[in-house]
């Protein structure tokens, strides 16, 4: 949106709020919660099914003597807004206030403040489902994350928030259908690598793409600035809780960033830049900031409790340096989403010298207990993934799960994708063969920076063993192209024979098109990188039929 609209929207956000303003008059209702920041909601049934309106039960009675809401000179909804882990029946709806972002405390008092929310069916809120006040807790970066619930499946839904004068603009978000229901269609929007080095066209083209579904395979924030100087990074590397929160408020600040937000709800996980560039597990990088274990650990709960802070995610806040986020979302019996962490329990990378990506295996990759997900998360995957009754079961996560053979023999692999874990992949193949999915099983990748399409085999370096998936790698939709690893393509595709189309120069995205009988996939990509207003060019379409293998459409 250029000035002049962003003028016209803010005029008319503070011109839109007739039935929001008495809610958050009404706001001086405290929520009562146990001191986290999730919301008391109010929830009614739609009123096209039913006139009934329960009781509210967990609302304090309004008051007048105590307020929460700060005086703000200037607009405290910089951030958006954002949605995610869509349920049946809820969906979590996230913003924070902070008139100021890129100050420390964001720049309010260290108190908490009411936010009131509302969600309903209608594009105009006119029909409130749900509505509530949460509390923005200082401790939490005032963000919010109200689990809205209550909700009818497999339908769009439309929310905002409000603190004093202000008020977001409406977004969209959805529900999953109900359980065993099968819908004739899902839309998914897939992006990585989010550097903010390059202007952000792949976001903005998310949103007009006008997906139902949104999965980030990590790689949100980095850490430090871009070196690309398209765009300026102002902020020094992230070590603190100070530092990653300034980072996430950076980002969040991109209009096209919070136009694909405000279309649908988000699966997110994380990769390495979301604490440090390459880290494993509780090991740093290779001329790390923070080298000694107990400094690391204590920038890992930073980054980890920051990731929470400003995630549309249903989960409790982290208080130390760990954070369970693998998850599945099932979207009715279409598809089910397994979300997957990479990074924390992975065993570190002891192959490669000095840190270095590109190296032969050594013994210890072949190891039982050489791990990239940890025995308790490869367990999970495999009961969901042996128990879902989904037509299409999906990984979202971060390293590239396809063979990429630079040259005969063991002389070099990608040691920080799954090639430099060899038998921790033989049990993920194992438990992808395993999924009875009528459709079959995709891979939701990130990382790379390049675009990937591929075939998943028993034996990768026999084109005629038996399949068990499809990968799909998204490129980044910020961070620079390696111009290294675009050269290497067609050596790549040249030896290694399930890998079917690569591009390496451009940023961009996927969108998947997904019905009962088919799985389709666009790679769309950003022509310029430089400008914010790139064209999108359709790379090239492929598709699964049911059962079937990957094609060029
Ligand atoms: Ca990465």
């Amino acid at each position: 949106m250029n000035a002049d609209e962003r003028e016209r929207d803010i005029a008319n956000r503070r011109l839109s709020r007739r039935g929001f303003l008495g809610a958050a008059a009404a706001g001086l209702l405290a929520a009562c919660t146990n001191g986290g920041n999730e919301s008391a909601p109010t929830t009614r049934a739609p009123t096209s099914s039913s006139t009934t309106t329960p009781t509210p039960t967990s609302i304090a009675p309004a008051t007048t003597t105590t307020t929460s809401v700060p005086s703000l000179a200037s607009d405290p909804f910089t951030l958006g807004v954002a949605s995610g882990d869509p349920l049946p029946d809820g969906v979590v709806l996230w913003t924070r206030v902070a008139p100021d972002p890129l100050e420390i405390g964001g720049g309010l008092d260290p108190e908490p403040v009411d936010v009131a929310w509302q969600i309903g069916t209608d594009e105009n809120l006119r029909d409130v489902a749900a509505e509530g006040i949460a509390k923005a807790e200082p401790d939490a970066a005032h963000s919010v994350h109200v689990d809205a619930n209550g909700l009818e499946p497999g339908r769009d839904y439309f929310y905002r928030f409000r603190v004093g004068d202000y008020e977001t603009p409406i977004a969209r978000t959805s529900t999953a259908p109900a359980p065993g229901s099968v819908p004739d269609a899902l839309r998914v929007g897939h992006v990585s690598c989010s550097h903010y080095g390059a202007f952000w066209a792949g976001y903005r083209d998310v949103a007009a793409a006008n997906p139902q579904l949104v999965v980030h395979c990590g790689d949100y924030i980095y850490e430090r600035a871009s070196s690309s100087g398209v765009r300026p990074d102002p902020l020094p590397e992230a070590v603190d809780l100070d530092g990653y929160r300034a980072r996430y408020a950076l980002y969040k600040g991109d209009a096209d960033l919070q136009a694909a937000h405000s279309i649908a709800p988000w699966l997110i996980t994380w990769d390495d830049h979301e604490v440090e560039n390459n880290y494993q597990g509780v090991v740093p990088e290779v001329g790390s900031d923070t080298p000694e274990r107990e400094a690391f650990l204590a920038r890992r709960a930073a980054a980890y409790r920051a990731w929470w802070e400003h995630m549309p995610v249903r989960m409790a806040a982290p208080s130390g340096p760990d954070l369970a986020i693998y998850r599945s979302t099932a979207w009715g019996g279409l598809a089910a989403f397994h979300v997957l962490d990479t990074r924390q329990y992975r065993s570190d990378q002891i192959c490669g010298e000095d840190g270095g990506d590109i190296g032969p295996r050594c013994d210890a990759a072949f190891a039982p207990d050489y791990t990239v997900l940890g025995a308790d998360q490869e367990a999970w995957l495999a009961r969901q993934l042996g128990e879902s009754e989904a037509v299409w079961s999906s990984l979202v996560q971060q390293i590239v799960v396809q063979q990429w053979r630079f040259a005969p023999g063991n002389g070099a692999w990608n040691l920080d994708q799954w090639d430099g874990y060899p038998t921790a992949r033989d049990r993920l193949l194992d438990a992808l063969r395993a999924a009875p999915g009528s459709g079959g099983t995709t891979v939701l990748t990130g990382d790379v920076h390049s675009s990937w399409a591929g075939s998943l085999a028993l034996d990768f370096d026999d084109p005629d063993a038996a399949v068990v998936g499809v990968e799909m790698v998204a490129p980044g939709v910020g961070s620079s192209p390696s111009d290294l690893l675009a050269g290497l393509g067609p050596v790549i595709l040249e030896n290694s024979p399930h890998v079917a189309w690569t591009e390496g120069e451009h940023q961009g995205f996927l969108i998947h098109d997904i019905t009962p009988q088919e799985w389709r996939t666009q790679f769309r990509l950003v022509d310029d990188a430089t400008r914010t207003d790139s064209p999108i060019t359709v790379a090239s379409d492929w598709v699964i039929e049911a059962g079937g293998p990957l094609i060029r459409a």
